[in-house]
Parts: structure tokens; sequence; C-alpha cells
């Protein structure tokens, strides 16, 4: 008859067959939600992971009752983090649980899974079952991250990270589609940077590059989550708005215009002068019903902007 050891033995290639298919983080949860409880049936603990992008290390899992949970959150002060290999409460004062054993990628840890209260020793058994489970989430953990990786790098612009023109098609797809079935409305803002070959020419192709990222910067920052901004092309910028009105899309426009000609871009210490941009604006349904002929109205009205001297917000006409 199969032993409890057995029995979680089972259960762990189970919870490792249903981690190989998750694709978010999230769905991660989902599956150990319902496993980790089980194999460590008569111990608690937690599940700690580096934020994206970020060098914090927070508990984003824990199971167990409260009594028996691993003692509190203090994985930046486990020696699991910085070692990178696995600690026991029984040897060091440091560790923050009984049993705390590295969750790490190619390039090193990535967070921990801490098992016990550490004022208690954790059973071999237990121990062995921490170290398969901590391989089995790394593995699952950094190809999630790798995939979210290897999709960013398809989908933005490496010098300014703003999104690529190929997904802001994507992206005017779909709003289009979602706009026309809720009856709502889109806008869309062309900016081209005024006189910027002139800028590249004098102060360099590098300098050129440091202007492209603070007007990215600044065009992020000043539109909303729900807005999408694209780099077009060289120096021009895309950027779709969804609701609103044309009245709605002017004001942002014209904000837009204030706070760039507002920047003062420094360059290797020194100011690389006032930076000006000319914006063309138009919105579905009132002048465009498809995604390129949206654009193509905002292009012609920045058009419009450069011809009557450049550094101003042009409407597309009807
Ligand atoms: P206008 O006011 O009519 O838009 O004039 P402009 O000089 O901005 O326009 P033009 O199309 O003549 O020149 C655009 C310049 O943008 C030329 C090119 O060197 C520069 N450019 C395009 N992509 C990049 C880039 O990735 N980095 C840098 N530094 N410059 C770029
Ligand atoms: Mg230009
Ligand atoms: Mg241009």
């Amino acid at each position: 008859m199969a032993g409890p050891h057995t029995h979680k033995l089972t259960l762990l290639s189970g919870m490792a067959m249903l981690l190989q298919s998750c694709s978010r983080e999230t769905e991660l949860y989902d599956v150990i939600y319902w496993y980790l409880p089980k194999i460590f049936s008569h111990v608690s603990g937690r599940i700690c992971l580096q934020e994206k992008n970020k060098h914090t290390v927070l508990p984003v899992f824990e199971w167990g009752k409260p009594s028996q949970t691993a003692v509190a959150p203090k994985p930046l002060k486990c020696e699991v983090l910085g070692k990178g290999l696995p600690v026991s409460s029984r040897k060091t004062s440091l560790a923050c649980c009984a049993y705390c054993v590295p969750l790490k990628d190619k390039d090193g840890v990535i967070g921990a899974l801490c098992v016990g209260n550490p004022q208690f020793s954790l059973s071999e058994q237990y121990r062995k079952l921490a170290l398969i489970t901590a391989e089995y989430l790394s593995l699952s953990v950094s190809n999630i991250r790798l995939n979210h990786q290897l999709y960013e790098l398809t989908i933005r612009d490496p010098l300014t990270g703003l999104y690529n023109r190929r997904y802001m098609d994507e992206i005017l797809e779909k709003e289009f589609q979602r706009a026309r079935r809720a009856g709502t409305a889109l806008g869309g803002i062309m900016v081209d940077l005024d006189h910027f070959k002139i800028l590249n020419d004098t102060l360099g192709h590098d300098a050129g590059d440091q202007v492209l990222k603070t007007v990215a910067h600044t065009l992020i920052h000043a539109t909303r989550t729900q807005d999408a901004v694209c780099r077009f092309g060289g120096e021009e910028f895309f950027i779709l708005m969804t609701g609103g009105t044309i009245n709605d899309y002017l004001t942002r426009a014209g904000d837009l215009n204030t706070q760039i000609s507002a920047l003062d871009i420094l360059w290797q210490g020194v100011s690389v002068g006032p930076i000006t941009v000319s914006l063309g604006v138009a919105g579905f349904p009132v002048h465009a019903n498809t995604p390129e002929i949206l654009v193509h109205k905002a292009d012609q009205a920045l058009y419009r902007a450069k011809k009557q001297g450049r550094n101003q917000v042009v409407c597309a006409q009807l």
C-alpha cells in the first residue's frame, strides 16, 4: 500500500505537470494554492519572489495556519537570498523559517520557498520535498518571466521602451472593434519633433537619442494608462486615446506641446536647447472610420501644423 510519502511524491509530480502549463504567474498561484497545503500538510510556509524589474523580494503566497506560519516576512534578511543555498534554522539564527530554499533562474536568486517555523526543525522528508518543490517553482517562474521578456521585445521599441508601430496596429484594430461595439470614441495624436535633423547634425546622434528618450518619457507620463503611446517612426510618435471628445484630444495635444517645450534636456551636462513638436489630431467617428484613416488624418493634420510654422496643434479636417 502506498505510504504518505509516496502520496506526497505523486502530488508533487501532479503539481509539476500543471506548473509547466502555466503561462502567467497568477496561474502558478492557482496551482500551488491547491497542492502546497497538501504536500506540506503539517507545516506552514510561504513563497517570496523578486518583483519584476525590482530588487525587492515580497511574499506572494502563504499556506498553513497562522499559528504555524513561518515567522514575520523578513525574507530580505534571510541568508538564503545572499547565499543562494538552502538555509536551515538549526544552523543559523538568520533563517526566517525552519528551512528556506532559494528559487533561482539563470542569473541568480529570484526568491525563496520558506517552510516551517524557525523554532522547530524540519524533518528530512520535508526538506527533500522542499528542495524538489523549489526546483519546479524556479523553473516555472523563470520560464514565464523569460517568455514575458521575449514578448516585450517583440512589441516595444528598444530606444524609448514605447510600443512599436507593429504592435500599435494590433492595438488600433482591437480598440476600433471595442469602440464600434460600445459606441464610444477614439482619438489619435501624431507628434513629430521640429527640426530634429539640425539637432542631430549639430550635437550628434547620441544627443538626439537622449532627446527621443526624454520626449517618450514625457508622453508616457502625460497619458492615462488606458491610452497607448508608440514610436511611429524615427522622431514621430502616435498616441491612441480611448473615449473622450475631439476637444479632449485637442486639450491633451496642447498640454503635451506645452510640456515638451518646457523640457530642459541635458546632454553631457549641457542643455540641448528648447525642443518643440508639431501635433496632428483626429478622432473616430468624427474624422475616420478605420484605423488606417485615423492615422492618415492625424498625419495630414500634423503636416499642416508643420506648414503653418511648427510648434502647434492642428485638428484634422472633416
Ligand atoms: P521637421 O520639423 O520638418 O520634422 O524637420 P526634421 O528635421 O525633424 O525632420 P526630418 O525628417 O528632416 O529629419 C528627421 C531626423 O530624425 C533625421 C534623422 O537623423 C533623425 N532620426 C530618426 N531616427 C532617429 C534615431 O533613432 N535617433 C536619432 N538620434 N535621430 C533619429
Ligand atoms: Mg521632425
Ligand atoms: Mg518626421
